[in-house]
């Protein structure tokens, strides 16, 4: 289905949204998965919200229903009730921001049920009722330190240390690789910055980071509503990453990459590329080759920040097909109508068990029905936490969460 209304791009204020809201035919195609094949099985559903509380008020369709209702003129629902408010935060709130909604509304009705529900948790903020108490502590440290996990900003740079990375901001290059902060501070992840600077080194390609210079991208500030903290982020990082001599930004991270590619686009000296868009390229030009058979049967979870917010999904699998000895089977969920990990849009922080536990698992039975063990993908938040609750379900499923970068250096 074509498409008019990009997911979490233009997203307009509230009250912009008001005649969509009224428009909203309650149809319910907001939460279903590739209606083209019209499936009846459990795999139907694509709203995480929706599906864990099942309730209409957390389908896209509840979303139009409060943004309208907020903006009739009187408004009808009153939010200085601390009941009603309480249940439009959980509501809003509990919306991982993943646009699947968006997808099926979109091209047949001209809605946009994805950007309605940025814009009211945008909206909720500007009234003083928002972001959760859960995500203050991740804005206060990305102010303060420049990362979410008040860690030191010397610190950024340590998985570096022993590899031959050039400094970006003192040497001339032609690529800047932005490793983001979870891979430069989260020890799970942090692996996936040696693996792409093997690769990059792999393939002679010029390359450097900014270090401990390097800033948050902001995305979890924007993701939880906070916009104007994020404008605050935005003009000091593009000063450091306008600073450099590269002609292109190369990231491994999901949201760097959309919040780079969409937020800072217009004021940004070069392009943003996906790491696995980088390596697709890469591999067609016969810069990067492979010499080991990996023996793998995988499946592959597009994450929500590449696939619907970024239209990548092609590269992860035409790399995939090139990896020796890779055998890719498709989960019934993929592309533009892949369910979401659950970990987006601050629920992971605020609702880790509700929404991030509850979609991941979902996933995680997806994954080992097709029968292969490993599930791969390319964003640090699907990892973390498709990761740990694959740990937790690990009796039922067995199954092991990779990142795509490491079967590529395992190739290498
Ligand atoms: S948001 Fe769109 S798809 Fe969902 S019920 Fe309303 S009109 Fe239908
Ligand atoms: S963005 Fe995702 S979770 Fe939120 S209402 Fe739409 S489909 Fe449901």
């Amino acid at each position: 289905m074509a498409k008019n209304a990009k997911v979490a791009q233009d997203i307009k204020p509230l009250m912009e949204y008001r005649n969509m809201a009224w428009k909203c035919w309650k149809c319910g195609f907001c939460r279903m998965s590739n209606p083209d094949e019209q499936k009846t099985n459990k795999y139907s559903n694509n709203c995480p919200r929706g599906t864990r509380f099942r309730f209409e008020s957390f389908y896209g369709t509840g979303t139009q229903e409060i943004v309208r209702a907020l903006t009739c003129d009187p408004p009808e629902l009153d939010i200085t009730d601390p009941a009603v408010l309480e249940r439009i935060q959980k509501i809003v709130y509990t919306c991982p921001q993943c646009g699947a909604c968006q997808e099926n509304c979109n091209p047949t009705k001209d809605l946009e049920p994805a950007n309605a529900s940025i814009a009211l948790r945008n909206w909720l903020v500007e009234q003083g009722h928002g972001p959760l108490p859960e995500h203050q502590p991740l804005v206060k440290s990305i102010m303060n330190y420049d990362n979410p996990w008040m860690q030191p900003r010397a610190a950024r740079s340590k998985w570096a240390k022993k590899r031959k990375v050039k400094d970006a901001g003192k040497e001339e290059v032609e690529v800047l690789y932005y490793p983001g902060c979870t891979a430069a501070y989260d020890p799970v992840i942090q692996p996936v910055a040696g693996w792409v600077t093997e690769i990059l080194l792999a393939a002679d390609v010029d390359f450097g980071i900014l270090g401990k210079n390097e800033i948050c991208c902001g995305s979890t500030v924007l993701r939880v509503g906070d916009r104007e903290n994020f404008r605050k982020i935005r003009t000091k990082n593009l000063e450091s990453l306008n600073s450099t001599t590269a002609k292109t930004i190369v990231t491994a991270c999901s949201g760097c990459f959309s919040t780079l590619s969409h937020e800072y686009k217009e004021d940004l000296n070069m392009p943003v590329k996906h790491i696995m868009e980088f390596v697709d390229e890469l591999i067609q030009e016969g810069k990067l080759t492979f010499t080991k058979s990996l023996d793998l049967e995988v499946t592959y979870h597009d994450p929500c920040h590449t696939g619907r917010y970024c239209d990548v999904y092609d590269a992860p699998r035409n790399i995939l097909k090139a990896l020796p000895g890779v055998t890719l089977i498709e989960m019934q969920r993929i592309r533009s109508w892949s369910w979401c990990c659950g970990a987006g849009g601050g629920c992971r922080t605020a609702f880790p068990e509700d929404i991030a536990g509850f979609a991941a698992e979902s996933r995680l039975e997806e994954a080992f029905e097709t029968g292969t063990k490993t599930l791969v993908t390319c964003c640090p938040f699907c990892e973390q936490n498709l990761g740990e609750n694959a740990k937790r379900t690990y009796d039922r499923f067995g199954i092991e969460v990779k990142d795509l970068m490491e079967l590529v250096y395992q190739a290498l």
